[in-house]
């Protein structure tokens, strides 16, 4: 039986019908999965976000030490504990993995998954957060390439610098949409994302660096002195903006991580100064 046929006789079996709320689409194409798994050792403990169906899971679980699979679902749950009933190396925890505290069940483990695309960026910025090292992700495309984005370019979004912030990332596999079952409606890619040790630029209040990025690109027609100033009084972020070299008619397209992080840091040494 090939994964296509394994895929559609679990469903029968368990009379399966995708729930398209909780991002079910499921990968069958033997190649992509391998790619998704491929840097997975028998060293490795593994946080399988979303197993669905098993599919990915049943290879994690041939090459790693651990597999610790998080699944919202309880009818997925439930064919999990099935299928995986005589691994000892599978562990399945039904819960939402916004709400899983992921330093506490397994610090030093690797993020292996087929990501539901409706949470990618919470899930992401989540993940940042922890001590999670190394992530290995299929998402949606359209995301995969805002994220690997270089900032300063059209196609950066707030992600692009949350993530480059902590990490290096970079587009490993296309994946069309022809390899799930259902068919999504948008092209998925697989992203590898590896943290770094020291972060791409010192910043004082990270809180408020996070702040100013994320309420630039919510309005990122303005330019970056009106899209700011519902946080900066206009006057003191004219100063700060001529301070740091940046025309108060710049998008925040166009601007970089130290950019940012010289606003932040500029504003941050005058609220306390003025505290
Ligand atoms: N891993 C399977 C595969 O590759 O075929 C299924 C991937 S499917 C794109 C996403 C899976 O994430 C679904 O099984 C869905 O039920 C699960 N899921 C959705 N929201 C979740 C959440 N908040 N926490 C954990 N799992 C979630």
């Amino acid at each position: 039986m090939n994964i296509l046929e394994e895929t559609k006789y679990i469903m029968n079996e368990y009379d399966v019908h995708p729930n398209k709320r909780l991002g079910q689409n499921f990968l069958f194409d033997e190649p992509s999965l391998q790619t998704i798994a491929s840097e997975v050792t028998n060293e490795d403990t593994v946080i399988e976000i979303g197993p669905g169906l098993g599919t990915l899971t049943a290879i994690l679980a041939e090459k790693a030490k651990k597999v610790i699979a998080v699944e919202i679902d309880s009818k997925m749950v439930q064919i999990l504990q099935e299928r995986f009933k005589l691994y000892d190396n599978v562990e399945i925890i039904q819960d939402d993995i916004l709400h899983v505290d992921i330093d506490k069940i397994a610090p030093k483990a690797k993020i292996v998954a087929n990501l539901p695309y409706y949470i990618t960026t919470s899930i992401i910025t989540k993940l940042l957060n922890t001590n999670i090292k190394d992530i290995t992700v299929l998402i949606q495309k359209e995301v995969a390439e805002r994220i690997c984005a270089e900032p300063g370019t059209k196609k950066a979004g707030a992600i692009t610098y949350f993530v480059k912030y902590y990490a290096d990332s970079k587009i490993v596999a296309d994946v069309p949409r022809e390899c799930f079952i259902p068919s999504p409606e948008v092209e998925s890619a697989v992203v590898k994302i590896t943290k770094r040790e020291e972060r791409a630029v010192k910043v004082d209040n990270e809180k408020l660096f996070f702040e100013i990025i994320k309420t630039n690109f919510t309005q990122r027609r303005k330019t970056i002195l009106n899209s700011l100033s519902g946080i900066i009084d206009k006057e003191m972020l004219k100063n700060i903006l001529k301070e740091c070299k940046i025309e108060e008619a710049a998008r925040g397209e166009n601007l970089s991580l130290e950019d940012f992080a010289k606003i932040a840091n500029l504003f941050e040494k005058i609220k306390n100064a003025n505290n």
